[in-house]
């Protein structure tokens, strides 16, 4: 009998895998070779089918042919190329899109998450989770430049979200696939997963991963990035956990901001009455003016809030990626 066989099921098309491992690729020539061949024989070693859904995400060095090479090489290996550079949470998206295994792996595609942490992955989702997500608590990357800010935002995202992991910003991490289901992923949003399923009642952990320096490319992100992590936070906690009534936060701000112009106009009424205090000598009658201004526009702003939830809603068919063209099994399918 033919063990190589029994332990790595090639993809059979009529048969879902049972794992889909997806990796965005964005200029990581020189990294493709061997994160292919680690990937391989890390789940070569699980006794699991899978799938390796590789995503270039516009590359403009040589991926666009190394990543072909992968797929001209293995049937498991498929290439989604997009159309253009759309970013990593977006390329992460269509890898989610395309996954068909019942449990679904993202990963780095620089090597700086190592492949080797999979199986330990399954076995913590095995003890009955439905995410398990990566925690490189001995990060390597530039100190004062990534990892200082990106603790302060972990932090941040752990006390707004009230779930609480170490490192989001981990790609690392394995889902169940109906976790997944619905999810819709855009900006830096790919790192609040976990946070969405968790607000819908999914059983959520983290353990620690092996972290690589990046031994070839650079890193895509400086500094800039935690700002957009920090805003994208405000919008998934209004968008998705208060997606109910937006007019209830902004409508009830604005309410108490015109009860406090209220008592700020009869303060200065008093002081008219009793002390004989003019209106002109007192801050308070401009200071209740603003206040009933800013209480008009935050109930406006709970109305705008409202339209745009429902824009937001119903437009959810917009697609945040284009497909060029799909490999795989020699087979090359061109997208949408
Ligand atoms: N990436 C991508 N599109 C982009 C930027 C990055 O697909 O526009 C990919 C990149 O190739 C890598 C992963 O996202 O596989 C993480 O990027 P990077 O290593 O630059 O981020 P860092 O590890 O520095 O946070
Ligand atoms: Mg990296």
């Amino acid at each position: 009998m033919n063990m190589d066989a029994a332990i790595s099921p090639s993809a059979d098309a009529s048969q879902n895998p049972y794992l889909s491992v997806t990796i965005p690729i964005y200029n990581e020539e020189d990294n493709i070779p061997l994160l292919y061949q680690r990937t391989r024989d890390a789940l070569d070693g699980l006794k699991h089918t899978w799938e390796l859904i590789l995503v270039n995400d516009g590359s403009k060095d040589r991926s666009t042919e190394r990543l072909d090479e992968v797929a001209a090489s293995d049937d498991r290996v498929r290439v989604i190329h997009l159309s253009r550079n759309f970013g990593q949470t977006a390329a992460l998206m269509a890898g989610l899109d395309h996954a068909r295994g019942e449990i679904v792996i993202p990963m780095d595609g620089d090597l700086q998450n190592d492949p080797a942490d999979i199986g330990k992955l399954l076995s913590r989702l095995d003890e009955g989770y439905d995410v398990v997500s990566g925690w490189r608590k001995d990060r390597k990357d530039a100190a004062i430049k990534r990892n200082l800010p990106s603790r302060i935002a972990n932090d941040l995202i752990s006390h707004v979200s009230g779930v609480h992991l170490h490192d989001y910003g981990c790609s690392l991490k394995a889902y169940r696939r109906n976790v997944l289901d619905g999810v819709k992923l855009y900006g830096e949003m790919h790192r609040f997963v976990p946070i969405y399923a968790a607000w819908n009642g999914a059983r959520v952990t983290e353990i620690e991963v092996t972290h690589h320096p990046r031994i070839h490319g650079e890193s895509k992100y400086g500094l800039e990035r935690v700002i957009k992590v920090v805003l994208d936070l405000l919008v998934v906690k209004f968008l998705f956990k208060y997606s109910g009534k937006p007019i209830y936060v902004f409508g009830g701000f604005g309410m108490a901001s015109i009860a406090t112009a209220a008592l700020t106009l009869l303060w200065a009424l008093a002081l008219k009455i009793f002390e004989g205090v003019s209106f002109i000598l007192t801050p308070l009658p401009t200071l209740a003016v603003m206040l009933f201004a800013i209480g008009i526009l935050s109930i406006l702003m709970g109305l705008l809030a409202e339209m745009l939830n429902r824009t937001y809603h119903e437009s959810q068919a917009k697609p945040v990626y284009r497909i060029g063209r799909i490999v795989q099994a020699g087979r090359i399918r061109e997208g949408n």
